[in-house]
């Protein structure tokens, strides 16, 4: 495991956390209200499909943002045969990558406008995602080296919830090496995902080396994962469907192909009585409701010391008090919707089930209109009560006696995910012995458990949570290249 204290930054020195120029973002997406935007499949071959969807707006679900045309089955074909490999230079590679990041952020305006209204992205969230996209393009083309050679043709199936960071960072590192990629964006994200996929084009990528796949997992991402054809796979999403891919992989492809999973987490955080409580709150409610909780990195379950439990609950409650929840757009939202009616809804049955046992121990209102989570804390006795990961603004806290810790340790561990895991005390010797002790990818120490900065702070999992190097780490990109063979000893 790698040890994360608050100190930390990346090269640029910003903090994903902290608030950004609020009024200079408000101005740049202000050319795009009520703009309507349009996605559709990027060859380098003619598209097939003319099947037309909507894509709306999660926090006014009446509102349209856009309209995508879903790729079929056909399309993924074509791709597959017009895809090769990029043989431009490592310079030249570098130069293009380098390029496609000044223009993400020459269009910042837009991307706000598109995050806010395709993903409920709020302002913070906004900044976040393209400094993550930004850093991932820079640190990838950084990472180049001049003996690389591609593997061939790559696969990046991105999820909704860092539509523009991920799947940037996923196709980056394969473009990096040198692959030809096809890019599957999540099926409610796709209008961001074509602004990033022309800019990158744009910036010099050949239309061969880079073709997006808007459609659905079931067709365009199953197609993609059974053909014999692909060389690899990278994926961001569910466990479940890691484990599709998986073994889909196994039956079509080259058993060497490799496959990079990013998935699901049940993150916990310890907080001991010697921790400082004012920074505890602020680094629950930032782990546990920033992007409404739907992070994979997300703290689903707090572990507080039974003897500063009431006194930091109370403080925690009302800091729960003061998050805004409501339209993205609006510079003063903290929490926004949840992505779409049926993330609403299966996070709404959750929560009244755990009202129906009288275990909701704080919740807040949220508006009517739109898929809206009311941040809430719910009472458990610890981890192994949590029935599944439930990907929205729902904290689940559990108190424990200092004698237990070794048992609420082993508890977290017997959940089998090890994604990231946060620790508040004061007592270094503790920290010491928790670190070794937790199988998770990213501990953070002191600080909130979101928002991994790349190139400072790599990102990734253990066991149920994800399998191969960690994003924005120093191994990714050379992964996604040709394995290079061991010098021979005379
Ligand atoms: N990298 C993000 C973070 O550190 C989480 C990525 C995800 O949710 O897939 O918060």
């Amino acid at each position: 495991p790698e040890l994360f204290l608050p100190e930390r930054r990346n090269s640029v020195g910003h903090d994903l956390m902290a608030r950004g120029d609020f009024a200079r973002i408000d101005a740049a997406r202000g050319a795009f209200v009520g703009q309507e935007f349009s996605a559709a499949p990027r060859l380098a071959v003619p598209v097939q499909s003319d099947e037309v969807v909507p894509v709306m707006n999660p926090a006014r679900s009446e509102e349209r943002v856009g309209q995508v045309t879903l790729a079929s089955a056909a399309d993924v074909d074509a791709a597959l045969g017009a895809a090769r490999v990029w043989d431009a230079s490592a310079e030249e590679r570098a130069a293009i990558l380098n390029r496609a990041a000044d223009a993400y952020e020459a269009n910042a305006g837009e991307f706000y406008a598109i995050l806010a209204r395709e993903a409920g992205k709020s302002m913070p969230d906004c900044e976040g995602e393209l400094r993550e996209a930004v850093d991932f393009l820079r640190y990838y083309a950084a990472r180049i080296t001049t003996d690389m050679t591609p593997r061939g043709r790559l696969v990046c199936i991105s999820p909704w919830n860092f539509p523009l960071a991920i799947f940037t960072g996923q196709i980056a590192g394969a473009l990096a090496a040198g692959n030809a990629v096809l890019a599957k964006p999540a099926e409610q994200t796709p209008l961001v995902a074509d602004l990033a996929t022309r800019l990158m084009l744009e910036a010099g990528v050949p239309s061969h080396a880079l073709q997006l796949l808007p459609g659905d997992g079931a067709v365009v991402g199953a197609a993609l994962t059974r053909d014999p054809r692909v060389d690899g796979v990278v994926f961001t999403g569910s466990t479940e469907t890691a484990q599709i891919i998986r073994r889909s992989m196994a039956e079509h492809l080259d058993p060497g192909a490799p496959l990079i999973a990013e998935t699901g987490g049940l993150n916990a955080m310890i907080v001991d009585s010697t921790a400082l409580p004012e920074q505890v709150v602020r680094d629950v409610v930032a782990s546990a409701f920033q992007s409404a909780g739907q992070r994979c990195s997300a703290l689903r379950c707090l572990y507080v010391q039974e003897d500063v439990a009431d006194h930091l609950l109370q403080m925690l409650y009302g800091a729960m008090d003061a998050l805004e929840i409501g339209d993205p757009w609006l510079v003063s939202t903290d929490v926004g919707p949840v992505i779409d009616a049926e993330a609403a809804g299966g996070i709404r049955s959750y929560v009244s089930k755990a009202r129906r046992e009288r275990r909701v121990l704080h919740e807040l209102r949220a508006p009517d209109q739109g898929h809206f989570i009311a941040p809430v804390a719910i009472k458990v006795s610890g981890i192994e009560e949590l029935e599944r990961e439930v990907f929205g603004p729902v904290l689940h806290i559990a108190r424990f006696k200092a004698r237990d810790l070794p048992k609420v340790m082993a508890a977290i561990n017997a959940r089998g995910y090890g994604l990231t895991f946060g620790l508040h005390t004061r007592i270094d010797d503790r920290v010491q012995e928790i670190v070794e002790t937790m199988r998770v990818g990213n501990t953070y120490v002191n600080r909130n458990q979101i928002g991994a900065v790349v190139g400072s702070q790599p990102f990734g999992g253990e066991a149920l949570s994800g399998t191969g190097p960690k994003a924005g780490g120093p191994e990714y990109v050379a992964r996604l290249a040709m394995p290079v063979a061991a010098p021979e000893v005379a």
